[in-house]
């Protein structure tokens, strides 16, 4: 059995910068990096310009495998599959056994899958790694006919992407509008607008059957009997995190943690997309999902790990754009709920649109059509102003 002070799980960008702080702040300490995928740290977000090979993969690589060895991290591929918290011991699917004194747990999640029948037949892809991107390369080079399915930053990013390519696009959604839970009908029927140029696309529809030809998906038919013939089907429908390995006490939907990013067991600390953490500028428990999120999370993490009677608190107000030719930003609390009213203060050129809390403060809000105006939503929710200031 290996002995470490730190092991990090899940060795992407939280899991990642928390290694490199750790060793910043601890030059002689033992740090295990697992991960399961076979590559050190890449650019996530990015894997879409693989995908249309706009990039090569290892054009998107963070670090190296040289630059771990320099900092006396050692990467270990592997999955950890247990995790027991008295014994302080880490699992991995090679039968090895690691004792930590602190572990970071910043393992994400994984692309949620289809349930359907013909879910796994060839053409049919997940894109959550930079392998799903090169698949998605080598396959669709030579098609034409691609559908897409969900209504996240995924679906719309692929809707730019594949249309770009001058692939033929459809885009099967579930909800009414898109981003329906965070825009109010007038932003999604400009995102409409938008995504109509560039594919053809069905709301308030969910698949019923996927058909197969030679063994490779030929066509999708949707629960209203409609038949659409398809030569890939590319799915965004969100996000499983990946505690399966976890305690279950010490989660809810993600690992719970605090605002210093530690768990009730103040030996096990959360980072990235699997931390549910307490928000200290919204003041409730929520999870991040973006890259700047999970970035200054496993620096922070990594500095409390090792400054466990000095930790820092973690504070960021989200912002989010997906990589869209229409320029559209989330700042702060969006998804929209019985807590949560949106008001539309501009509907011309730019959308702009204000969430607002019970006490009429607001707390986040989205713009389209105008980037610059993301810094103006970002002050207001930073200076928690009241909506009457703003509005007349
Ligand atoms: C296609 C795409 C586009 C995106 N675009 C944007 C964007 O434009 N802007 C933005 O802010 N965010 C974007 N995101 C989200 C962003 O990439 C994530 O929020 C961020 O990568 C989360 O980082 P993380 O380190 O928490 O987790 P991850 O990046 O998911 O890394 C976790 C790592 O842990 C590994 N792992 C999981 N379980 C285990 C285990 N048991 N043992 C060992 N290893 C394990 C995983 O395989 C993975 O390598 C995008 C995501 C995708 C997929």
């Amino acid at each position: 059995m290996s002995k470490y002070q730190y092991i990090i799980i899940g060795a992407g960008i939280a899991g990642s910068n928390a290694a490199a702080t750790i060793r910043k702040e601890s030059p002689e300490a033992s740090i295990a990096l697992i991960g399961d995928e076979s590559y050190p740290v890449y650019s996530r977000v990015n894997i879409g310009k693989v995908a249309a090979a706009h990039k090569q993969p290892e054009e998107l690589l963070l670090k190296t495998e040289d630059q771990f060895r320099e900092q006396n991290i050692n990467h270990i591929i592997a999955k950890v599959t247990a995790l027991d918290k008295e014994a302080k011991l880490a699992t991995l699917d090679n039968g090895e056994i690691l004792q930590y004194d602190k572990v970071l747990i910043a393992t994400g999640g994984r692309a949620r899958k289809l349930t359907q029948v013909g879910a796994d037949l060839a053409g049919v892809f997940s894109f959550q790694t930079l392998d799903d991107a090169i698949q998605v390369r080598d396959y669709i080079q030579d098609k034409e006919y691609i559908t897409i399915v969900g209504g996240g930053f995924i679906g719309i990013e692929f809707v730019e992407l594949l249309s770009a390519l001058g692939k033929k696009v459809t885009l099967i959604i579930r909800e009414e509008w898109y981003w329906k839970g965070m825009i109010d009908k007038i932003g999604g029927n400009l995102i409409n607008e938008y995504i109509h140029q560039r594919a053809n696309v069905y709301y308030n529809a969910e698949i019923g059957e996927i058909k197969s030809e030679n063994g490779a998906i030929a066509e999708i038919i949707l629960k209203s009997g409609e038949i659409i013939p398809t030569q890939s089907l590319c799915i965004g429908i969100g996000l499983e995190l990946n505690k399966d390995f976890l305690p279950p006490e010490l989660c809810n939907r993600g690992l719970k943690v605090n605002q210093y990013l530690v768990s009730e067991n103040t030996d096990i600390f959360a980072a990235g997309d699997i931390a549910e953490y307490y928000d200290i500028l919204q003041e409730n428990s929520t999870s991040g999902g973006t890259w700047a999120n999970a970035s200054l999370q496993g620096m922070i993490a990594g500095y409390n790990m090792v400054h466990t009677d000095a930790m820092k608190p973690y504070s960021l107000i989200p912002v989010f754009s997906p990589k869209t030719s229409l320029p559209i930003a989330f700042v702060g609390a969006c998804r929209l709920g019985s807590d949560m009213q949106s008001v539309v203060i501009e509907q011309g050129d730019r959308y702009v649109q204000v969430n607002i809390n019970k006490d009429n403060i607001i707390i986040g809000g989205v713009i389209i059509g105008d980037s610059a105006y993301m810094g103006i939503m970002r002050k207001w929710v930073e200076g928690k102003i009241y909506i009457d200031n703003i509005v007349s």
